[in-house]
């Protein structure tokens, strides 16, 4: 069986930055990515997507994004940038590799491999992002439904929903903009458990990120003591207020139930709803931690700050709220990284 010291599992940004900081650190990671290619699941989110931080405020350590520091990013701008990352590392990257389960023999690691196959390893970096693992909220009635049911992780375009009476559920960053962007197509709307709670993207003429990054709010190191991740904030330039200010889309409280195609509101009205996209979230995608016993029940990892509790080889990186509010963010996860990179030299050393 091969032997490596370091494994990094997922070739996203996370996995990228990580690979990054253990080269800084004199160490020669693998980067096993299940995807053709290194740049994480960008690719995948919704066609109109843009980066909510300017491009000054995006790029991972070692290679700034690039271009006019100020603009937003498009999606497509991401992967390309991501590409260049992957291109510029001095590690090796493994694609078309997915890891199925990890678990401890002896001292080592072992890594089994889809389609077989195994690899040994002295520590683990787990960068596997969340976009694997869709959440979706066991709502009244939902499992009855029998119109369009998607995750916002399964969204494109808002073409195919052209007419269609659609209610989106959620109210975060991801909900706020398909709903939105639906509602120029659609009957469209948000329903959601809380208001909807915006945060402006420009202040006194400076963006959003300049005062996080001024103010240390970005990389205050509180995610250990949250239990669960705080309500996200909905990121504006103005254009989602006065959308749902104007009512496209609408915003309701969510529905109290669903039977068959016909959604029953909270004030006990009902009505046909073709289309439901849950844009509710995510939760992290590390079952192949299983065997292993780093997870708890509901499979969140044992960790602090990203090190493992269960296992002093094992780091995590890209967990959101991981140790502040930047960690899972391209902007704020090369600081986890080094963090990780350091933990993990220190304890090949003494081991
Ligand atoms: C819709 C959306 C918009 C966002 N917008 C922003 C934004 O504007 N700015 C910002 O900073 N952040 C944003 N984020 C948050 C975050 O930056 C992204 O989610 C980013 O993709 C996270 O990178 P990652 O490397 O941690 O995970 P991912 O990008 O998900 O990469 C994980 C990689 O691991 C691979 N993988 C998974 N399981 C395995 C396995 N078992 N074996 C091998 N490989 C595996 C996957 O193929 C994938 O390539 C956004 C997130 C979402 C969902």
């Amino acid at each position: 069986m091969e032997h490596v010291d370091v494994a990094v599992i997922g070739g996203g940004q996370s996995g990228l930055a990580a690979a990054h900081a253990l080269r800084g650190q004199g160490l020669q990671p693998v980067v096993l990515e299940a995807s053709e290619q290194a740049a994480g699941s960008w690719a995948r989110y919704y066609d109109s997507l843009a980066l909510f931080s300017p491009a000054r405020y995006s790029g991972l350590p070692g290679l700034p994004f690039g271009g006019d520091p100020d603009r937003y990013p498009h999606r497509d701008e991401v992967v390309a940038y991501l590409l260049r990352c992957a291109d510029r590392l001095d590690a090796e990257i493994r694609t078309r590799t997915r890891v199925r389960a990890v678990r401890l023999d002896d001292s080592a690691f072992i890594l089994g491999l889809e389609g077989g196959g195994e690899l040994a390893a002295r520590a683990v970096i787990a960068a596997t992002g969340t976009f694997g693992r869709p959440y979706r909220p066991d709502l009244l009635g939902l499992a009855t439904y029998a119109g369009t049911l998607l995750h916002a992780a399964d969204y494109r375009t808002p073409e195919p929903f052209a007419g269609q009476r659609v209610m989106v559920v959620g109210a975060g960053n991801s909900a706020v903009q398909i709903a939105a962007e639906l509602a120029g197509r659609a009957r469209v709307t948000l329903a959601a458990r809380h208001p909807v709670r915006f945060a402006r993207q420009r202040t006194l003429g400076r963006d959003l990120h300049w005062w996080l990054a001024r103010t240390g709010l970005d990389t205050l190191p509180v995610g250990r003591f949250l239990s669960a991740p705080p309500t996200q904030l909905v990121i504006d330039d103005g254009r989602y207020r006065a959308a749902i200010t104007s009512g496209r889309p609408d915003r309701r409280p969510v529905f109290t139930g669903i039977d068959n195609a016909k959604v029953t509101w909270a004030d006990g009205s009902t009505e046909e709803v073709d289309a439901i996209v849950l844009a509710t979230g995510y939760r992290p995608d590390l079952g192949y931690l299983t065997p292993l016993g780093a997870l708890d029940t509901p499979g969140h990892p044992r960790h602090r700050e990203g090190m493992s509790l269960t296992h002093p080889g094992l780091v995590y990186v890209g967990l959101e709220w991981q140790r502040s509010l930047s960690s899972n963010s391209l902007r704020g996860v090369g600081r986890d990284a080094a963090r990780a990179a350091r933990h993990i030299a220190a304890y090949l050393a003494r081991t």
